[in-house]
């Protein structure tokens, strides 16, 4: 009898922090009648992770500091309007910031269902630099089969009203300390994370993804693994990706890893001749997670998109191109 505290307290230590998604307390369900993908994980004492994926939603972050709350990534509108539901269920404080951890849609285009709620968004400067070279064109593009999107009666994305100059700005009170910290342009030109210190939380948006799910058009190839490898130097023991499950540096890892042994074989092809419209690059095991196997012509992008920018000596998003 007396050893089993000292199993309890192993199998503690075993289960964190690689295995979180397990050890984390899940909340799902506690929305009653709200809505089906209402995944709610607490990562650490005031701070949540909501996890999207219905109607291209992405992931979100909740953070708790003394008065209000901090939402990463302000999704669709119709996932906003949801959240802005689901939020006062695990808190009662109001949403102050809403960040876009970059352009995309499917992480800024609520912009404006928050601050119609009251809340300030707010990114890097290239995010709004990211919007203008990109918009309106792929918000009147995505609304054709949005109706969220149409119901905002918008014809742009509302750009962030408080706009970041600079790489690190700092959220701060008598509990907690919140990063936003601009790397340079990986995923996107305006890309920004945020970094919790003391609870070691790294929220990536699509810097890093956990599964099959990126969408490589808009960014600098070459400089994205080395941010990466910067973003670990944090040492961070959570990761919130943009996509995916929450888990822990693996994510950032397997990430660079991808885009490192995507280039490659890319490289490879091209050195050999083939064309990357119709060659088959085979990743290592390694890499296959990130692979979109289900969607070849995600992967298609993924292969022209690497030659794209290997033959240009270019970052690819700086290329001409469309959002496919
Ligand atoms: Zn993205």
């Amino acid at each position: 009898m007396r050893i089993a505290p000292i199993i309890v307290i192993a199998l503690t230590l075993c289960i964190e922090p690689a295995f979180i998604g397990k050890a984390i307390a899940q909340r799902s369900g506690s929305t009653a009648g709200f809505p089906q993908n209402a995944d709610i994980r607490n990562i650490a004492t005031g701070v949540w992770f909501l996890k999207g994926g219905v109607n291209g939603s992405s992931n979100t972050a909740v953070i708790e500091m003394d008065k209000y709350l901090i939402v990463v990534d302000a999704n669709y509108p119709g996932r906003a309007k949801e959240l802005l539901q689901i939020i006062p269920t695990i808190s009662p404080k109001p949403v102050k910031y809403v960040f876009d951890t970059h352009a995309h849609g499917d992480h800024s285009y609520g912009n404006s269902i928050w601050t119609s709620a009251g809340a300030t968004t707010m990114a890097f400067s290239g995010v709004s630099l990211d919007m203008d070279k990109w918009e309106p064109a792929r918000w009147q593009q995505a609304a054709k089969r949005r109706k969220d999107m149409q119901d905002t009666g918008m014809g742009d994305v509302q750009r962030p009203q408080k706009s970041l100059s600079g790489n690190r700005f700092t959220l701060k009170d008598g509990h907690r300390e919140v990063e936003f910290i601009s790397f340079g342009w990986g995923h996107t030109e305006g890309d920004g994370y945020v970094w919790l210190p003391r609870e070691r939380v790294l929220c990536t948006g699509d810097a890093a993804v956990n599964g099959p799910y990126n969408k490589i058009i808009d960014a600098n190839l070459t400089q994205w693994p080395q941010i990466l490898d910067r973003a670990l130097r944090l040492k961070p023991r959570y990761v919130l990706p943009g996509h995916g499950e929450a888990g822990g540096p693996e994510i950032l890892e397997g990430q660079a890893m991808f885009l490192r042994e995507l280039r490659k074989a890319v490289s490879s092809a091209l050195a050999k001749g083939q064309n990357p419209e119709d060659t088959t690059i085979d990743l290592p095991q390694s890499s296959d997670h990130w692979v979109p196997h289900a969607q070849p012509s995600l992967w298609r992008q993924d292969i022209v998109t690497m030659a794209l920018e290997l033959s240009a000596k270019r970052p690819a998003g700086s290329l001409p191109h469309e959002w496919r």
